[in-house]
């Protein structure tokens, strides 16, 4: 049975996270999304939402779970049991950031891997920042979010969504 945890915000769940999840699910036998809380980043959507939009998203997908992601992912990926973490790469520009988070997490427990997997061209520019920014102005987001989450962030920002 070979696990992988790919973690993240997913504030909101994009087509972007979707293609890696799709990716990691035909190499692994089990997938667990694991949603962090990250209060840093002051997130638009609860914890419990976001979550609900990636089991709707990843309801064709037998094997692919989704849970909380409190405390160090280290911890988190020995309490699963799992051989890796998998992390998204659009560009250039996350390279530093993720190769950083790897070899630290490396230090921290070497029992697993960090593979990193790049989505479909067309989500490379794509991320949660960018949607909520566009949603938010009233732009048109259906190519880049599942239709419900598209729902759910015209009704965090009104009609202007809708124009
Ligand atoms: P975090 O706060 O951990 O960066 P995110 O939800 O922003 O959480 O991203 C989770 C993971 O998904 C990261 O590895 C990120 O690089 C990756 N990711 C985000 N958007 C995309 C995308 N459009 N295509 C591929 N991977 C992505």
């Amino acid at each position: 049975m070979r696990t992988a945890i790919y973690p993240g915000s997913f504030d909101p769940f994009t087509n972007g996270h979707l293609d890696v999840v799709q990716r990691a699910a035909r190499l692994f036998d089990r997938v667990i999304v694991a949603v962090a809380q990250n209060e840093d980043k002051a997130p638009l959507f609860t914890l419990e939402e976001r979550q609900a939009f990636i089991k709707q998203s990843v309801a064709d997908l037998a094997h692919v779970t989704t849970d909380v992601l409190d405390g160090l992912l280290v911890n988190y990926v020995q309490k699963q049991a799992a051989q890796a973490v998998v992390r998204g790469l659009r560009a250039v520009s996350d390279f530093e950031f993720e190769f950083q988070m790897a070899l630290m997490n490396r230090k921290l427990n070497d029992h697993f891997e960090t593979i990193f997997m790049m989505p479909k061209g067309a989500y490379t520019f794509l991320s949660s920042r960018l949607v909520k920014e566009i949603a938010r102005l009233g732009g048109d987001v259906s190519a880049f979010v599942p239709e419900h989450i598209q729902a759910a962030l015209l009704a965090k920002f009104g009609k202007a969504a809708t124009r």
